[in-house]
């Protein structure tokens, strides 16, 4: 069936994939030509003969393989289905990944690139040259390297997609410009998780657990939504139990064998609380905490005069948790006492085991949410179940990004409006706050590019964006690169058509599973030209239109802006084969292929193939166990000549050689640990204690700024979780799929039957739900499957356009009124829903849903949380039936009591400016794009 061997698609974990079974999967060699009957010419066999071409679905962070087959006769594509030869999602897909094919063909695409023709905002656009743009971007772009102004030029992502690549284009041009989503995703999951290991995202293998917790709605629209869905449920089919924390009862808890409806925030009291059990019945893995927590630190630091032995460390963590009894997390949860007990003593016999995420959620809602992963990882710790199999790994374990060739210098320039001297431990750059900033003074934006990112819509206090976008002191010269419209790209200066799913490249790599691989986004129309003979420079010339794609947009933006090599740039932009030419993206990806990818030229010369040849076939990779082991890496034994020249530390046994920790002594032996300061697992952070916080230096639970105290159900008040994924849905791009829109079109808000009585409505009323900074008016949900006194709604709908033919796309947006009054306030009304229209598509004439769904993100004021950086999303409202006047869609928004709510969080903030050290964050913290150490000192 497959000429590739079996072997290569055996996980490193022992799953075997499924292609054998897959009988109606074309095998590889018949993808060049595959016959199928013509649907649409039933009864009638009529063959139609396709090409199928691999690339990865762009629409969620997982990376999925999907396979485009595109028609031999009309050279387009025709659909696109799983690909059973990606490691990750061997073949399955959610909806959104079929649903490419719509975002290709969306009638109301943008194909050309924009140039506003009015004042921002006023939706006056004209046609322009992709010349034009580059060339004004470039020019703005080299005064401010060539001026020193480093810190003006801002790339902020939405979806990457993508691994390394901007930040080898921001190295390369020498500024602190990469911003971000994050801090409104999931910066505090990834805090918790970072100040344990220094790796800052969990890669569970859920497939050989026996016991599985989540918190989050994970299985159904989480992170990594459809591969570790689909193992999740062969661990449960294995006889593992599932265990979900979520105050909803989301698909993932409807398939739980428990649901656990604590209360919002109080989810690390119920952890710690299990945390005790395991302690106190003795379930915890000894010998794994004595080799590789840090509790000698522990002790000596705040212990000095307890025998520094590890049993007397057990005792005292005895102590230390003696208040999470499980009737103390109860009560602080809803949950029964004999449940909580029940499944502490489930994890701590599941042992090595247990698999644990957290992702979103409870840490994304939450004031201290990140105490939430930091206490979840501490089971995983006691249990001993990091990185072992059906355990929890750190995601770096389980996932590969390739070095590209000539890497940059890091940049010696640090920008204040990314990692400002209030947030110095802040895991992600504190992009929710940037339009303060800007207002403040704290600088200007001479060149800002928001790409696949629409902050306007999906931030908080998104009026204050608007007001930064159309200020042209603030921000000089703005681009929207995006595959569709969006709410932000209102406000640009250009809007940049870039490709969707199979119309770009980009190179990927998930922690999915227990396994390494890399997944190859193509775009397939070139690829199919370029295979039958038809030349293609740039790819937009095999797009729609004059679409292009990224990779080249920054290769030629480069170019531009250092036409003769004289600012050290172009130099990364010149081909390594073909000295002093400009880079082609098939030079930049076959240079990754032939000299980066641990036995992929292997396995492509097992095929006759070069490995872009075999890459351009299958589509992803995996590598091989041999060459990248996946489990217990901490383990690894430092080599003779890793030890030539370094010293050991006798108290801590930590190993260093140059000025840079690389490993430690344990037991006698040289390993290489984590990449913490201890190199080993912080139970105890002196990081912490030293930046600012040293009441949190062990694991611990933070009473949110939502914790039940602070609502009063008498008053009318509830907790709002608005942070909930419609699995159907994509954030803010699936606006340009009729199916996704067709399937879900609704964003009512839940509440329980007990509250509602209370405020007397029914499922359909129109309920007002007050923030603290506005209101919005939506469709009420009755419904079991919250718990009382918690209301939710999902944060995908509510789309707007504010002018008939253009702006957001007409399967998913209401025509709206949004304007500033003179008091400072906004207010947005719905003037017409969703309605029919007539285009090239027949299907939109048929449109039948009429509600747009409703926006919330614009009454939310910002609340960074003072640790992690993290936007604390959950909300105290209050829920009554609507107003007289109220209609359906309406948002209110007072921006004075928004700035009032940023000046509350930011005092809660503990600066560090004046350290002796002169350091403006952690040295041995992550960044994700990392400036150079000296730029780390002020
Ligand atoms: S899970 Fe994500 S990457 Fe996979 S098919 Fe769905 S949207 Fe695409």
């Amino acid at each position: 069936m497959t000429n590739i061997p079996l072997q290569q698609h055996i996980a490193p974990s022992g799953e075997q994939m499924s292609v054998r079974d897959l009988a109606s999967c074309p095998p590889p060699e018949k993808w060049r030509d595959w016959v199928e009957y013509d649907a649409k010419a039933w009864p009638r066999k009529v063959e139609k003969h396709y090409e199928i071409i691999p690339t990865i679905c762009f629409n969620c962070e997982a990376a999925c393989g999907l396979m485009a087959y595109i028609d031999k006769e009309s050279g387009r594509v025709q659909r696109f289905e799983g690909n059973p030869y990606h490691p990750g999602s061997r073949g399955r897909n959610c909806a959104k990944g079929p649903a490419t094919i719509n975002q290709v063909n969306d009638p109301e695409r943008i194909l050309y690139p924009l140039k506003r023709a009015g004042k921002r905002g006023e939706g006056k656009w004209e046609r322009t040259t992709w010349d034009e743009a580059l060339d004004t971007f470039a020019a703005k772009i080299r005064a401010a390297i060539v001026e020193d102004r480093r810190d003006e030029v801002m790339y902020h992502v939405g979806r990457p997609g993508h691994d390394g690549y901007m930040e080898r284009v921001l190295g390369a041009w020498g500024v602190d410009g990469h911003n971000s989503h994050t801090n409104v995703c999931s910066s505090s999951a990834r805090f918790g998780y970072h100040i344990w290991c220094g790796m800052d995202r969990p890669s569970p293998d859920h497939a050989n657990a026996r016991f599985i917790l989540l918190i989050s709605s994970h299985l159904e629209t989480g992170h990594y939504f459809n591969p570790q869905a689909q193992r999740i449920i062969e661990g449960k089919m294995k006889g593992a139990k599932l265990a979900v924390m979520d105050p909803r009862l989301s698909n993932t808890a409807s398939m739980a064998d428990y649901w656990l409806p604590t209360w919002p925030g109080s989810e690390a009291a119920v952890l710690l609380a299990m945390a005790r059990i395991i302690l106190l019945e003795k379930l915890y893995n000894r010998e794994y905490l004595r080799r590789w927590v840090n509790w000698q630190e522990y002790m000596a630091a705040e212990h000095p005069h307890e025998p520094q032995e590890f049993d007397r460390f057990i005792e005292l963590l005895l102590d230390l948790y003696a208040v999470y009894t499980p009737a103390f997390a109860a009560a602080e949860s809803g949950l029964a006492e004999e449940t909580i007990i029940d499944i502490a003593r489930q994890i701590g016999h599941a042992g090595t085991a247990f698999a644990a995420h957290t992702w979103r959620a409870a840490t994304a809602g939450n004031l201290g949410g990140w105490q939430v992963s930091r206490a979840l990882w501490f089971l995983s710790v006691l249990t001993g179940s990091i990185g072992t199999p059906g355990g929890t790994a750190p995601n770096a374990w389980n996932k590969f990004v390739p070095a590209p060739f000539l890497k940059p210098s890091l940049p010696d320039v640090w920008n204040e409006m990314l990692f400002p001297p209030e947030y110095p431990l802040a895991n992600y750059e504190m992009s929710i706050l940037l339009p303060y900033f800007l207002k403040e003074g704290r600088g200007k934006l001479a060149a800002y590019f928001t790409r696949v990112y629409n902050p306007v819509w999906t931030n908080p206090d998104g009026t204050g964006w608007i007001e930064a976008l159309t200020n042209e002191q603030q921000v000089e010269l703005h681009a929207a690169l995006t595959p569709t419209w969006n709410e932000t790209a209102w406000y640009a200066d250009y809007v940049l058509p870039m490709g969707v799913g199979s119309e770009r490249h980009d190179l990927m790599s998930q922690e999915t599973h227990a396994g390494r691989w890399i997944g190859f986004r193509q775009p397939v129309l070139r690829v199919y030209k370029e295979r039958h003979g038809e030349p293609v420079q740039f790819t937009y010339q095999a797009n729609p239109g004059e679409v292009w794609e990224e990779d080249e947009f920054w290769i030629e933006l480069s170019w531009r802006i250092d036409p003769d090599g004289s600012l050290g740039i172009r130099k990364y932009f010149e081909s390594p084969y073909r000295p002093g030419a400009k880079l082609t993206i098939e030079e930049y990806y076959r240079w990754i292929f032939e000299h980066s990818v641990p036995g992929l030229p292997e396995a492509a010369a097992s095929e006759n193939l070069a490995p872009l040849e075999y890459m351009r076939k299958y589509g992803s990779f995996e590598i091989p166990t041999q060459k990248a082991p996946v489990f217990t890496i901490n383990e690894r034994e430092l080599k003779p000549a890793d030890l030539e020249g370094s010293q050991v530390d006798e108290r801590s046994g930590t190993i260093t050689r140059s000025g840079v920790k690389i490993g430690v002594m344990v037991d006698g032996k040289a390993f290489e640990g984590f990449p913490t300061p201890s190199r080993k697992l912080e139970f105890y952070s002196a990081t912490l204690k030293e930046w600012g916080w040293p009441e949190y230096v062990t694991p611990g639970y933070t009473h949110s700024h939502v914790h039940r105290a602070n609502i009063d159900a008498e008053r009318g008040e509830y907790l709002l979780i608005p942070t909930f994924r419609l699995p159907t849905l994509i954030h803010t791009r699936s606006g340009n799929s009729k199916w996704l829109n067709e399937i879900s079109n609704a964003n009512p808000v839940w509440i329980h039957p007990i509250d509602a009585r209370r405020i007397g409505v029914e499922s359909g009323d129109l309920v007002r739900v007050a923030t603290e900074i506005g209101h919005y008016i939506n469709r009420a949900w009755v419904t079991d499957g919250i718990r009382p006194g918690v209301v939710a709604c999902s944060h995908h709908l509510g789309r707007w356009r504010l002018e008939t033919g253009q702006g957001a796309d007409r399967w998913t947006s209401a025509l709206v009124s949004l304007g500033r009054e003179q008091d400072g306030a906004w207010r947005l009304r719905q003037l017409q829903g969703v309605q029919p229209y007539t285009s090239d598509d027949p299907d939109s004439a048929r449109i039948f849903w009429r509600e747009a769904g409703v926006h919330q993100n614009l009454t939310f004021g910002v609340h960074p949380d003072p640790v992690s950086g993290m936007h604390c999303w959950h909300q105290k409202v209050t829920v009554e039936a609507a107003h007289a006047g109220d209609h359906y869609g309406d948002v209110f928004v007072d921006r004075r009591k928004a700035q009032q709510v940023y000046e509350q969080w930011l005092a809660m903030t503990r600066p560090q400016t004046t350290r002796p050290d002169g350091l403006r964050r952690p040295l041995w913290m992550i960044r994700p794009y990392r400036p150079a150490a000296s730029a780390f000192k002020r």
